[in-house]
This record gives C-alpha cells, structure tokens and sequence, in this order.
C-alpha cells in the first residue's frame, strides 16, 4: 500500500547513504594500511572499519533528523529503533562478507551467503508480518473511535424516538440555566403528556402506541425552532426548553404544538386513533433551581389535566 514515490525516494535515500558509507568505508580501509585489491582483510581491521560504521549510521540518523526538521515533519515519527537495528545488522553482516570473501575460503563464503539469504528471507516475512500488524492496529483503532462515537450517541439518546433523553436533558438544562442566570436572560420549560395513552396501548397494540410516540416526537422536533430543547422525559412525557423565551411566548408556542398535535392525521397510523396532549408551562426566574421548575412544569400539567385535557396550562413559577 506504500505509494510508489516514497518508494523511490526510500530506495534513493538509502542508496546515497550506502554509497557514502562504502566510500567512508574504504577510505578507512586505505588509512589503515589496507591493500588494494583486498587480498586478506585482517580480523583487527574489523575494529576500527565496525568503529567507522557506528559513527556513520550516527551521521545517517542525525541527516534524517535534519531533513524531517527543514520539512517541518516530526523527527521521533522518521526515526525507528528497528530500522536503525536493521541498518546496523546490514552493515556488520557486510564487513563479514568482505571479511570472508578476501580470506578466499570459498566454501565458507558460500555457506556464509547461503545463511544470509536465508536471514533475508525470514527479516522480509517478519517485516511482512510487523507491516500487517501494524495495519490491523491502525484498522481496529478506527473500528473503536466510530463505535465510542455511536456509543456516546445512544447514551444520550432515547431509542425509538431519537429525541434526547432524560439524563442528557438534565444535564443540559443545568447548564443552560446557570447561564441564563448568569446573562440575566428569561427562559421556559414546558412538561408535554399525551392524554390517555394508556388507551392507545389497551384497544390497539403496544406497537401502534410506539408509533404515535414516535410521530408526536417528530412533530415537537420539525415545529420547534434549532436552539430550542426537546427530550423524551419518561414514557410518554416530552420536556420543552425555550431558551430567550418569556412565558407568554412560550405559552404562544405550545399552544401552536398542541393545535399541530390534536389536528394530525394519524390514518396511515390506524384509522380512528384520536391523540391529544396536555402542556404545563412554566417561565424560570433567577432564583429557582432545575428541581423547582420541573415541579411548577408538573403543576402546570396537572392542573391542564384537571381542567379537561388537550389544552396549554402556564404560570410564573414563584414557589
Ligand atoms: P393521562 O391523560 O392522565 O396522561 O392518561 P394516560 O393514560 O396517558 O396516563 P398513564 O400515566 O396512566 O399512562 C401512560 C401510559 O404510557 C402507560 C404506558 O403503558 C404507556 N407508555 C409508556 N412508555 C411507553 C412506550 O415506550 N411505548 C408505549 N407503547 N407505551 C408506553
Ligand atoms: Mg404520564
Ligand atoms: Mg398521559
């Protein structure tokens, strides 16, 4: 999967390393008194020629470290502890086939070439299997930050309807409430109960009563502006917030979302499904908590129950 550009330009890097690191190489060679052609590469020249080798793969790295700082690339994500390993190996596995090569036993090169091929072949499968490895990482990580996502989803979400759910709405008007407290701006909540819905379950199935919670979601959803908040706050309960919103406008707006709700059409649901719902509405003022609000919202509700359903209760909340 490695494009073929980086390819090249690997293959080209390394070459001009190794072409220097020969000529340096040699060099040394020649200054320590070596003959040329070689003849017999003696054991003590290994010393210093392996000595000449650390320090050029020190210089090797310290290039690649320079390059990736003028690139402005991150120099730790160029450099890798196997790579280096792997350079170093090739280097000493080089000055021992020079050093058997020129000690002209040709039976122990042969079989010294024989296992360097061999060690080649397991380095590439390994390389291979490393290469694999690190894809299949690279893949499940993926596979895990989509999934923490749609896990974050579901945790705040209620499931057959898509609204946000208690906790989340909780959480939320927490926070929206202190800052409105704090920017000294109204705010209302509405409590939203379908009326007898126990009815819809008792004489349909359960089924169609999770259709028509599903609908009256969609419809509080697409009849609401995008600032505002809609939750499904327990069974058949739905939680409004209208943040900039004073009481009466509030009030306005559910009575609008009750008509929409009462005139639907819910034919396609079951033919003689009759659903209203009953609204309490409540505006916050500075003083009250989350609990206080939720509690006037209820009495709103109770009291639009009381007087006979499918209808819009508001008062201040003051207690
Ligand atoms: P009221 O007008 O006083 O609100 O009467 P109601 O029948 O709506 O009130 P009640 O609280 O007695 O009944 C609520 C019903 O809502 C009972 C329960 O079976 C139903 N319900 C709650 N959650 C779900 C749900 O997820 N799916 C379905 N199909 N029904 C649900
Ligand atoms: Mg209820
Ligand atoms: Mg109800």
């Amino acid at each position: 999967g490695v494009p073929l550009r980086n390819t090249l330009n690997a293959v080209l890097v390394n070459s001009g390393m190794m072409s220097i690191m020969s000529l340096a190489g040699g060099y040394t060679y020649i200054c320590l008194g070596g003959r040329v052609p070689a003849e017999a590469l003696s054991t003590q020249l290994l010393v210093p020629l392996f000595a000449t080798l650390l320090v050029m793969q020190v210089i090797n790295e310290m290039l690649i470290a320079g390059m990736s700082i003028v690139r402005g690339t991150d120099f730790r994500g160029n450099f890798s502890v196997y790579a280096t390993g792997i350079e170093l190996l090739s280097g000493i596995i080089g000055l021992l086939v020079a050093l058997m090569y020129t000690q002209q036993d040709l039976a122990l090169f042969g079989l010294f070439m024989l296992v360097l091929v061999l060690g080649m072949l397991v380095q590439r499968q390994y390389a291979l299997i490393r290469q694999n490895l690190e894809g299949l990482v690279e893949e499940r990580t993926r596979e895990l930050e989509v999934k923490s996502e749609e896990l974050r989803k579901q945790a705040i979400r209620d499931h057959l309807t898509g609204l946000f759910n208690r906790r989340y709405a909780n959480e939320y008007l927490q926070k929206e409430i202190a800052h409105s407290k704090r920017q000294q701006r109204p705010f209302s909540i509405a409590m939203l109960d379908i009326d007898h819905f126990k009815q819809i379950n008792d004489q349909y199935l359960h089924d169609t009563g999770d259709r028509v919670l599903q609908r009256i979601a969609q419809l509080l959803e697409s009849n609401t502006r995008e600032s505002d908040l809609v939750a499904r706050y327990g069974g058949e309960e739905f939680l409004l917030y209208f943040p900039d919103t004073e009481l009466s406008g509030a009030c306005m707006h559910c009575e609008a979302l009750r008509k929409i709700v009462a005139q639907e059409d819910w034919t396609n649901i079951r033919s003689g499904i009759r659903t209203t719902v009953s609204i309490g509405v409540t505006q916050g003022t500075s003083a009250q908590e989350l609990a206080d609000l939720l509690r006037c919202a209820d009495t709103s509700l109770y009291e639009a129950k009381h007087e006979g359903r499918n209808r819009v209760c508001c008062q201040e909340c003051t207690d």
